[in-house]
């Protein structure tokens, strides 16, 4: 992609209300734009990333039996009052009524409507277990709708949702879709915990968070300095320094502020017994489905990139989620930098070209800003060879061409 044709251009300014970095430095960057408190516009840049995200995720429910779908967001009012939680879950919902005075709810979780899809499918025990999932919007009403794009009204979301003919069938999967997180923020280069918590308004059971570690989170986990044992403030009943409830060798280390990115509910029985999704079992009885759901916010996984991932200059992208594998700076009375652009696509490389008509510095400071973990330089004292260099780093090396597209290994 060339610069000069890239919507919108970079800001010297962060917006006048922003207090995280995550805002200031997507909106500065020209990856998001703020409509109104909660709201955002993913503009192209901020949509690579997250088509990125995405991927890695959808490769990994895949891998663990997922089927990916699409639900609808406008949602009638009686399949939410089935279970009760037109009222119980009141605070965060957005309703609205049509000309006619109809009910409905924009969706702010699937759980009610992959269960009215389950009892109009399923019938025996053969039919199951069922993996779906989706990419799409919730919507939550918060009251705070601060903190750039970690706290949205209206934001993306993964849900996965199974459903089991038995409990061990729920636990036994439950325990995958964790494998199977854990593998998702190790591909995203994140530093967490797999952490207990309560259920809210999904479950009264306890449920598992994934937490990014962050000074700037909003989170607080207690942590054992011997085994895994981590779980959040609302759950937690000792304190710092007392010996670890699970494992009793270890102490419980620190309380650490952290950024949810994702969480997993073993949701029982509950639903399918207020919803009447029954299946005939083996031995011809009438049960209820096993349920469990499963989440993960790629807009705010983004978001919490980008506050464990930056400098004074500008955005730290790794190279599974970077906009962009290159971005390509050509020095003032450079003439070849076109053929090599054309190179670097051609060998499957997707590449960041700044082909504007600014100065040097300009470039830079714009680079650093975007973020893209390789830089290319190309000048005339160089000759054949290019500048690379990393955003993490403050060295460079010089290499052919040649060098560079096969370090890509496309
Ligand atoms: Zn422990």
């Amino acid at each position: 992609m060339r610069q000069s044709q890239l919507f919108p251009k970079t800001r010297k300014e962060a917006p006048k209300d922003a207090t995280s970095v995550n805002h200031k430095l997507l909106v500065r960057a020209g990856f998001i734009d703020q409509l109104m408190a909660g709201s955002w516009t993913l503009l192209p840049l901020g949509w690579r990333v997250i088509t990125k995200i995405n991927q890695i995720i959808r490769e990994e429910i895949n891998a663990v039996g997922g089927q990916e779908m699409l639900m609808p967001l406008l949602h009638p009012k009686e399949i939410w009052s089935e279970t009760g939680r037109w009222d119980k879950a009141d605070e965060i919902m957005y309703k609205l009524k049509d000309a006619r005075g109809k009910e409905y709810v924009l969706s702010f979780t699937h759980e009610e409507i992959v269960m009215d899809l389950l009892r109009k499918n399923i019938t025996s025990y053969q039919d199951l277990p069922v993996c779906v999932y989706h990419f799409s919007t919730k919507f939550r009403h918060e009251l705070r709708a601060k903190s750039g794009i970690l706290r949205g009204r209206e934001f993306m979301m993964k849900d996965l949702y199974s459903a089991h003919t038995t409990e061990k069938g729920l636990t036994d999967y439950y325990e995958k879709v964790k494998g199977a997180y854990s593998k998702i923020f190790k591909r995203l280069g994140f530093n967490f915990r797999v952490v207990e918590a309560s259920g809210g308004v999904f479950t009264d059971k306890h449920t598992h968070e994934f937490q990014v570690l962050n000074a700037n989170g909003e989170d607080v986990i207690y942590i054992c300095d011997s085994c895994d044992f981590a779980q959040n403030k609302e759950i937690f009943k000792g304190k710092v320094g007392e010996s670890c409830p699970r494992c009793k060798k270890g102490k419980i280390s620190e309380e650490a502020k952290t950024v949810e990115v994702g969480n997993i509910f073993p949701l029982g029985t509950w639903y399918a017994e207020r919803m009447r999704m029954f299946f005939t079992d083996r031995d011809g009885g009438k049960k209820p489905v096993w349920f469990g759901s499963y989440g993960i916010g790629p807009t705010r996984v983004m978001g919490t990139w980008v506050e464990v991932s930056h400098d004074q200059s500008g955005i730290i992208w790794n190279r599974e989620i970077s906009p962009f594998d290159i971005h390509l700076i050509e020095l003032p009375g450079v003439k070849n930098t076109e053929k090599i652009y054309e190179d670097l696509k051609a060998a499957g490389i997707d590449v960041l070209w700044d082909d504007r008509d600014v100065p040097a510095g300009q470039k830079f400071a714009d680079s650093d800003l975007i973020g893209i973990p390789v830089r290319l330089v190309v000048s005339e004292r160089n000759g054949d060879k290019i500048e690379w260099k990393e955003r993490f780093s403050n060295t460079s090396k010089l290499l052919t061409l040649n060098e560079i597209i096969n370090s890509f290994g496309k």
